[in-house]
């Protein structure tokens, strides 16, 4: 009896502890560093991860819900089964043109309380995971309408953060929120709630143990984009999907996918240091192409009038001088933004294009992307909308040999917007047409799986400097914020990189810009995107140093590789960038006082390079400076300056 009792006490406890314990897989990173395991409690699928031996994210709950059945609880674990993959590509619209990507993979299947399967996909990376829903046919139903996911992400109690919230939507200028828009702050404590929740991607600082990066890729038109929500939890967060009010009030907030069939990636990046952030490339590495691209596309630098001259220069005369400002610069292009098809007129434009095709230059063009989703009122309208219209007007832009659009002022991040940036892709390939989106979502993959897209806003970009002297007053406090979080996981098409003193057609009196000539240059390098549009004015030939001129006349828009050198979000960043054999290393300062910096250029040991760089009264100066033997080099950068080093 005494024996039975102590079997029957053993085994109430090892029931106990594996329900405690419950862990039913767990998988490493090909490193070794990052440690993923899966729970199963009480119904309920969780994560945690571990980096290096300490807890980055805590038990974190997995599942969602759709119009069949409710995957979210009551689920109940079946098997695990692990792989490897490992593939090369190239893309030379990234970050680094050449990447080796390998993960480990993890799958883990449930069944639901309706008997009905569910499988969970990761991919863990060193420094990355990736992870997805994948859905097989509910009985005889071949589609599902995923109404809300419960993937969540649950912070130890010491981590910051750094988010930019979703706007309203239908409010701001022509009710065309949300367009990703809205500041960041820094180092904000955990569990602020913000009404539309927080955008991808979002940056969280674990303390002394590290950061970790939040986003997602390969939204597609099979899916709706998502967003971070607070919770109930304060140090948990939580997929969100759109808010219903956007377009209008059109179209679901969910997705609607055929089955067998998948979620697009969650990502989570993980480092002790920035660096692995910065570097990763985990937004293009579990993503393929959608389609071949109908021709060789060519990237590069552009001039456009409307950031400075605005709506009155969209006119032929005032078009030709940027046309001729592009030229001198050798600028593989002009954008022509709003308002062209009245001021100019289909007509006059074939023969501007001609125009600027005899000086070299490549043209693009404004499009409005409505339709219906908001007031947007500048033309050309209700082009880009449909099929009909589109590929009509597309086979003219061909005719009279444009290079790529602009398509402006888009609804939100429902399905059907996602659709509509597909359609227009995919359209525009077939014409031979490159694509920037502005007033736009985050880019979530699209440099690979679309081959001739070229670029997003989706940023608080120049033209806020121009509009808003609280924004000029942040300039360099966002500059340190993009190359950690929203240009990390995708193009960043920004719009700057002024010489003009006044940010005014006239270049005098009104909107003084605070931030120096050195600064400007820098974030041509800080910030990427395949093709940059600068806010270089015609003027600026005569009254801008040739150094500055030199600059930007030389600078790439394409890079084999990019390195984290140092910096903290919100106070300062420096980058380095390669272009063939060519490096520029580029650091902006955000703080109130000048930063001095040592840095380790480890790949530039002994070489001597030419430094830009701001004194202390602003002024831009260059000069020969050497790296030592070690690869360190001194640096002091003004407050709200910037300086560049290349070879
Ligand atoms: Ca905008």
């Amino acid at each position: 009896m005494k024996k039975l009792i102590l079997i029957f006490l053993s085994f109430i406890s090892f029931c106990f502890l594996s329900e405690v314990k419950a862990q039913i897989a767990e998988v490493s990173s090909p490193d070794g560093k990052l440690k993923l395991e899966v729970f199963s409690e009480n119904g309920n699928a969780l994560y945690s991860l571990n980096f290096q031996g300490k807890m980055m994210l805590e038990k974190s709950p997995l599942g969602l819900v759709t119009n069949e059945s409710d995957f979210s609880k009551n689920l109940k674990f079946i098997e695990s089964k692990k792989d490897i993959i490992s593939k090369k590509y190239s893309n030379e619209k990234i970050k680094k043109s050449q990447v080796e990507y390998k993960a480990n993979t993890l799958t883990v299947n449930f069944t639901n309380a309706d008997q009905f399967n569910i499988g969970i996909e990761f991919q863990i990376s060193d420094n990355n995971i990736a992870l997805r829903y994948d859905i097989p046919p509910i009985k005889d139903h071949l589609s599902i309408v995923i109404q809300s996911e419960v993937t969540g992400y649950r912070f130890p109690q010491q981590t910051t953060t750094f988010l930019s919230p979703m706007m309203k939507p239908m409010t701001g200028f022509a009710r065309t929120a949300p367009s990703y828009e809205s500041g960041y702050k820094a180092d904000a404590e955990l569990g602020i709630k913000a009404d539309y929740g927080y955008v991808f991607p979002g940056l969280f600082h674990i303390g002394n143990e590290g950061w970790i990066l939040l986003s997602e890729t390969g939204i597609s038109s099979l899916y709706c984009a998502s967003h971070l929500e607070t919770t109930s939890e304060k140090n948990l967060y939580q997929v969100a999907y759109p808010n219903m009010k956007e377009n209008n009030g059109f179209g679901s907030s969910g997705a609607a996918i055929s089955l067998p069939g998948k979620t697009p990636w969650r990502t989570i990046t993980i480092g002790d240091s920035l660096k692995p952030i910065v570097e990763t490339t985990i937004p293009f590495d579990v993503v393929e192409p959608l389609y071949e691209p109908s021709q060789r596309y060519q990237f590069g630098k552009s001039t456009w009038s409307w950031i400075l001259w605005q709506d009155n220069s969209m006119n032929y005369d005032d078009q030709t001088k940027f046309i001729d400002l592009a030229s001198k610069l050798n600028y593989e292009f002009i954008l022509m933004d709003a308002l062209w098809d009245k001021n100019i007129g289909k007509d006059r434009m074939k023969e501007l294009v001609q125009y600027a095709k005899s000086k070299n230059v490549g043209v693009m063009l404004w499009y409005n992307s409505n339709g219906a989703a908001n007031d947007a009122p500048m033309g050309p309208r209700n082009k880009m909308s449909t099929s009909v219209e589109r590929k009509k007007e597309m086979k003219w832009l061909k005719e009279i040999g444009v290079k790529g659009l602009k398509v402006d002022f888009f609804g939100g991040d429902k399905q059907e917007t996602m659709r509509l940036y597909e359609d227009i892709l995919s359209d525009a390939n077939d014409f031979g047409l490159m694509i920037i989106f502005h007033g736009a979502t985050l880019p979530r993959g699209w440099e690979v799986m679309y081959p001739n897209y070229a670029g997003s806003e989706a940023v608080l970009a120049s033209e806020m400097l121009y509009f808003s002297e609280d924004v000029r007053k942040q300039e360099a406090f966002f500059a340190t914020l993009h190359p950690f979080i929203r240009n990390t996981v995708g193009s960043m098409e920004f719009g700057g990189t002024f010489l003009n003193k006044f940010l005014t057609k006239s270049n005098k009196e009104k909107n003084r810009r605070l931030t120096t000539d050195g600064f400007q240059l820098a974030t041509a390098v800080l910030f990427q995107n395949p093709i940059q549009m600068f806010g270089i004015m015609p003027n600026n030939l005569t009254d801008a140093p040739k150094l500055q001129l030199d600059f930007i006349k030389e600078v790439p828009t394409l890079w084999d590789e990019t390195v984290f050198i140092d910096g903290y979000p919100g106070k300062y960043s420096v980058i380095a960038r390669r272009h063939n054999d060519k490096w520029y290393v580029a650091g902006v300062n955000a703080e109130k006082t000048s930063k001095k910096l040592k840095l380790y250029l480890p790949m530039l040991a002994g070489k001597n390079l030419e430094l830009i760089n701001d004194d202390k009264n602003g002024n831009t100066f260059t000069k020969s400076v050497s790296i030592n033997k070690k690869g360190e080099f001194e640096i002091e950068i003004q407050p709200n300056g910037g300086f560049v080093l290349k070879n």
